[in-house]
């Protein structure tokens, strides 16, 4: 029997955006959760020693688009937070992404890449925007360790999310709005499906056959956990997070992430320092701080997906899973498990509204 007009299973951004503007336009929707909170991955908690740590790994919202922004903030008011990065490399932070002046620095002044030509994969297309050994202190190791295999593996694609600056503006990116919710992302999370029903605790594909929607099921979670991974599984990357409390510590890094891109250095890629989200007086009041350790590693339950892997084998799988999904029109699957993209939040709310935009569209057409 039908619950509701539209069932949106998972309530991230994607089914959480999408739902809210279904439920603003006066459709009937429910969501559900397999997790105890709503959220998805953008969610929050409180360390005992009253620091607030992001749960699934350092989240900071930034967008150069004013109606996001303006969405954004009916839900929560956002503290300007810019981040920061610093990359360890020969014992020294050195500004991540990679500033132009540490190549000088380094090299010299007139600097060649280690690669000419059209890339073919990411090591090409890395050492195309610096020399080789500035790619071996930053980026290859780093590399290494995110996604467990050389470089050479990988899509040209992964390189857009870094370049070479001109500047030495420390900031990890520089768009017109940035910030951290004043109250957490747990609080605007709930927010945002205030007056929604949505059931916790319920695993859709456990339950399939009591949940049923009348005209769409919007489904958030990983594609071909949907499909029972009858075409083979999607290769992820996740981090497993370490939480040290250092109760007489007041600062331990200078920044809020730390990059770790030498394997001598250890085995984890980055640590945070949490306390750089709060004001400063709000941190001042806090004894010690909080650091975690993210190491990569590679996850078998779907609960614990973050990285879709960038190589041509897993696009192909996703490709035949995506045809098996068409083949149903009462069926979405969507969001970054199940489009297996990485989004940021800006872009995974973006892109719901879309989606919902055309169906409320499709439900005008049809009507
Ligand atoms: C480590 C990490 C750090 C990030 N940092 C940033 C950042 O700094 N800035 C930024 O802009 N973006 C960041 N992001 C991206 C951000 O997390 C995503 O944009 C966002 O989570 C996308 O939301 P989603 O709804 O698509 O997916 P999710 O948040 O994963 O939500 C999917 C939901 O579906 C639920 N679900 C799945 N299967 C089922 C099922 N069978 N039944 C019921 N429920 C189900 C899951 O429990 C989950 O709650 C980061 C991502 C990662 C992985």
């Amino acid at each position: 029997m039908a619950i509701a007009d539209y069932l949106i299973v998972g309530t991230g951004l994607t089914g959480s955006v999408i739902a809210r503007t279904l439920a603003d336009a006066g459709q009937s929707v429910v969501m559900v959760e397999r997790r105890g909170h709503p959220g998805g991955n953008v969610h929050d908690e409180h360390h005992p020693s009253g620091i607030r740590i992001h749960t699934y790994g350092p989240h900071y919202f930034r967008t150069g688009s004013d109606k996001l922004w303006e969405f954004v903030g009916r839900f929560a008011c956002f503290r300007p937070f810019e981040a920061v990065l610093k990359a360890r490399v020969d014992g020294q932070l050195e500004n991540w992404p990679i500033a132009a002046s540490y190549i000088r620095r380094t090299i010299g002044p007139t600097w060649t890449p280690g690669f000419t030509g059209t890339p073919t994969n990411f090591e090409e297309a890395s050492l195309a925007m610096m020399p080789r050994p500035v790619y071996e202190k930053f980026v290859r190791g780093y590399t290494e360790k995110q996604w467990g295999v050389t470089p050479t593996k990988l899509s040209t694609e992964l390189t857009r999310r870094f370049d070479v600056r001109e500047d030495d503006d420390p900031r990890l990116v520089k768009h017109r709005y940035q910030g951290v919710p004043e109250e957490g992302y747990a609080t605007f999370m709930r927010r945002m499906v205030a007056g929604i029903p949505v059931i916790l605790n319920c695993d859709y594909l456990h339950c399939r056959e009591q949940l049923a929607a009348d005209r769409l099921l919007v489904f958030t979670g990983p594609i071909d956990e949907y499909f029972g991974f009858s075409l083979g599984r999607l290769h992820y990357r996740a981090q497993r997070r370490e939480h040290e409390y250092l109760p007489d510590v007041d600062w331990a890094q200078p920044c809020v992430q730390v990059n770790s891109p030498s394997a001598a250095d250890g085995p984890h890629i980055r640590t945070i320092e949490w306390k750089h989200l709060m004001t400063p007086d709000g941190a001042a009041r806090i004894r010690g701080t909080v650091l975690t350790r993210e190491t990569t590693v590679t996850p078998t339950n779907p609960d614990q997906y973050e990285y879709p892997f960038p190589d041509h084998a897993n696009a192909e799988r996703l490709t035949a899973y995506q045809q098996l999904a068409a083949a149903d029109p009462k069926l979405l699957i969507c969001g970054r498990l199940g489009e297996y993209r990485y989004f940021d939040m800006d872009q995974a709310i973006a892109r719901a509204q879309l989606l919902a935009h055309r169906m409320l569209d499709a439900r005008v057409a049809g009507s």
